[in-house]
Order: structure tokens, then C-alpha cells, then sequence
């Protein structure tokens, strides 16, 4: 055995160091724990980092992200919302939230994003919006799926998890959709543990998710005190979504470095799509032409191996995988609440019985990635 073979490598560690912890311990230091100036500091500079004219609502999750803006559209009961089956659950748990039905479409082999082929067939009388999954950092097509929902009338929000750095055919995340949604969990490329965002460019909209984001109220802690007591009222029933100055402290810091960490995990990327090129049997989903991937994850497909003896190999040798993701209409809640069966989006399925996200984070280095690869010939059949 070479030094290389014993190395271990997590799945996933976050980059977050002196900047955060200074910035943290300042917020510790102040008044306002709860949402105030952090926030809205946070909530201005996230925006802008979208293009002019964007409004941004900190959250404390996508999940609410996601159920907010639909909710904030209107979406509820007897509604459909047009989505992929090849993404996380909280994609399809926001919109049941609402009282609406996920209604999935099969997904591209290549990229395993939804294929805006099957969408336009997907439209019914009662379909109201599309929700596309920007997976592993690479956009949709949102040209195209701008052309169908100006021609059905329907609303568009994207789950934009994995995506705060790409862009597609000059693009970005929330340009061309009502809303766009983003998370700061603890592996994402930006993170403070739990968090989420919206980012849109209608301020009607921001302002109805920043009412739904606590409790229907006409004011916000820091906007109560203000130095005096003022009543407040209640205008809607509302949820407890809203993000908090504590988190926004950790974010802040990472906000300029956002571009430069996104080249070291495009750097990182070529270091193994490199070192993968002669492994017979592993493929690398595709990055659509003309977008650039916001990198966030580094997921390969099996072709012939069994995913799962492959993933306990790994496992063995004590390198972190994951698996983003097994088809969501076949795990056992959706597949009844929506009375799905194998075999009803055939490439999502292929791609979630074969993919395996490797360890991909700003502080592995090429030896961290060749302990990687090598494992993983190890693994293969
Ligand atoms: C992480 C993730 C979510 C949920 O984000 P939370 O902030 O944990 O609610 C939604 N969709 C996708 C594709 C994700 O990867």
C-alpha cells in the first residue's frame, strides 16, 4: 500500500474560518440575534449579486424558499406544478405543502436535467407552474421553458440549490423566473448550517414572501423595536421562515469570495474529469453547451457496476459518497401519495440506480483526489 491508498477522505468539509468566526463573535457581541441589520445587509448584497433591480428574502431553508414563493403565487389545491423526479424530496414536499400536485417529467440521459421535451405534454387545464432543478450546478434550459410558460400562462420558480454561480446562454438563476431558490445547508457551496433564499425581480412578490416569512406580520423584530415599542398587526396566516442575524453573520463573509471558491472546485473538477477519463464503465453527467456549472457537486455514473457494492467499497476504504439521487417518485411516500411504479421515468431511474457523488469541497488537494480515483478502481468490478 502507498500513502496515497490510506488516505481518508470526507465527504464533505466546509470552508469557514477566521472571517465567519470573527463575524459571528460580532453578532454575538451586539443587541439583535433575530433578523435585523446582518440580514437585510445579507438579503442587499446576495440580490446584487444577481444583477440590478433583484430583491432577496433571507430564509431559513430552501424548503421554505420553495413552499413561499409558490404559496406567494398563488399555488395551492387542485393546482399542478410541472417538476424532476431526479432531485432532493424538498423539491416535491414544497409544493404538496401548498395543497398542490408534483406532476414529474422524465429527465435528459445525459445531464439528468428535465427534459423540456416532455414538459410541454406534461401542461394540463390545471397546471399553474414549472419548477426546474438546476442539478449538481448546471442550469435547465430556461429559454425554453420561459417559451412554454409564456405560452401556457404559468409561473415559474426555480429550485437553484445547487446553482448560486451558473449561467446558461448568458442566463442566470432568477432572471428568467418568477423566483429563484437557494440553500445555505451545510454542504452547499455557500452554508451557515441551515439557511435558505429567494431572489426575484418582482418587488410585489418579495414583499408578500417577506410577510409570509413571519407569520402574516405587519412588522419585523428590529421594525417592532426600533427603539420604542409599536403595535404591530396580523394581516395573513404566515409561517416562521425567517432567517436570523446569527446565520446572516456567517454568510456574510463568504459573499466575496463566492467566484474564487467557485474556481477552486472548477479546478478540482478538472482534476478528476482528468484523472476519470481512462476508468472504463465511469461516465460524468454532461454540462449542457454554452452554460457554465456552478460546480457544485461531483457525481459520476456507473454503466456497468453495482452502484451499491461500489458504494460500500468506498465506504470500506473510508471515502465519504453520497448518492444525489435515487429517483424520488419510487421512494415509498411519493410513490403512494402519487401513485407512482418503477418504470414511469426510465432515465431518472437509470441515472438513480447508477450515480455516486464522490468528495468534492475548497480544500482537497490532488493527492486527496487521486486517493479518490484510486479507491474507485478499486471498487469496480
Ligand atoms: C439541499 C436541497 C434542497 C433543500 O434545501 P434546504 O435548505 O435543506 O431546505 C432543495 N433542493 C435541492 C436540489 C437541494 O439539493
Amino acid at each position: 500500500m502507498t500513502g496515497e491508498d490510506e488516505l481518508k477522505v470526507e465527504f464533505y468539509r466546509h470552508a469557514l474560518g477566521e472571517e465567519e468566526k470573527k463575524s459571528v463573535v460580532e453578532c454575538l457581541g451586539g443587541l439583535f440575534l433575530t433578523s435585523g441589520a446582518y440580514v437585510s445587509e445579507f438579503e442587499g448584497r446576495f440580490a446584487d449579486y444577481f444583477g440590478p433591480s433583484r430583491w432577496c428574502i433571507a430564509l431559513n431553508s430552501c424548503t421554505a424558499a420553495l413552499h413561499l414563493s409558490l404559496l406567494a403565487l398563488n399555488i395551492g389545491r387542485g393546482d399542478e406544478v410541472i417538476t424532476t423526479p431526479m432531485t432532493f424530496i424538498a423539491t416535491a414536499t414544497a409544493i404538496l405543502h401548498t395543497g398542490a400536485r408534483p406532476v414529474f417529467v422524465d429527465v435528459e440521459p445525459a445531464t439528468g436535467l428535465m427534459d423540456c421535451n416532455r414538459v410541454e405534454k406534461a401542461v394540463t387545464p390545471s397546471t399553474r407552474a414549472i419548477l426546474p432543478v438546476h442539478l449538481y450546478g448546471s442550469m435547465c434550459d430556461m429559454l425554453r421553458l420561459r417559451e412554454i410558460a409564456d405560452r401556457y400562462g404559468l409561473k415559474m420558480v426555480e429550485d437553484s440549490a445547487h446553482c448560486i454561480e451558473g449561467a446558461r446562454d448568458g442566463v442566470r438563476p432568477g432572471q428568467l423566473s418568477d423566483a429563484a431558490c437557494f440553500s445555505f445547508y451545510a454542504t452547499k457551496n455557500l452554508t451557515c448550517g441551515e439557511g435558505g433564499a429567494v431572489v426575484t425581480g418582482n418587488q410585489e412578490l418579495a414583499d408578500r414572501i417577506r410577510l409570509l416569512r413571519q407569520h402574516g406580520m405587519s412588522r419585523e423584530a428590529a421594525d417592532r423595536y426600533h427603539g420604542s415599542y409599536r403595535h404591530w398587526d396580523m394581516l395573513e396566516c404566515g409561517w416562521k421562515y425567517n432567517m436570523d442575524n446569527i446565520h446572516a453573520s456567517i454568510l456574510l463573509p463568504q459573499l466575496h469570495k463566492v467566484d474564487t471558491l467557485w474556481a477552486e472546485r472548477q479546478r478540482l473538477y478538472r482534476l478528476y474529469a482528468e484523472a476519470l477519463s481512462d476508468v472504463p464503465g465511469v461516465r460524468l453527467p454532461a454540462i449542457p453547451q454554452g452554460s457554465k456549472s456552478a460546480h457544485h457537486l461531483f457525481t459520476v455514473l456507473l454503466e456497468d457496476a453495482d452502484r451499491d457494492l461500489v458504494l460500500h467499497a468506498l465506504s470500506r476504504q473510508e471515502i465519504g459518497v453520497a448518492v444525489n439521487y435515487r429517483a424520488i417518485h419510487l421512494l415509498t411516500y411519493l410513490r403512494s401519495a402519487l401513485n407512482h411504479h418503477p418504470g414511469d421515468f426510465p432515465a431518472a431511474e437509470k441515472i438513480g440506480d447508477g450515480t455516486l457523488s464522490l468528495p468534492f469541497w475548497v480544500g482537497m488537494t490532488p493527492e486527496h483526489v487521486a486517493a479518490v480515483v484510486s479507491a474507485l478502481r478499486k471498487s469496480l468490478p
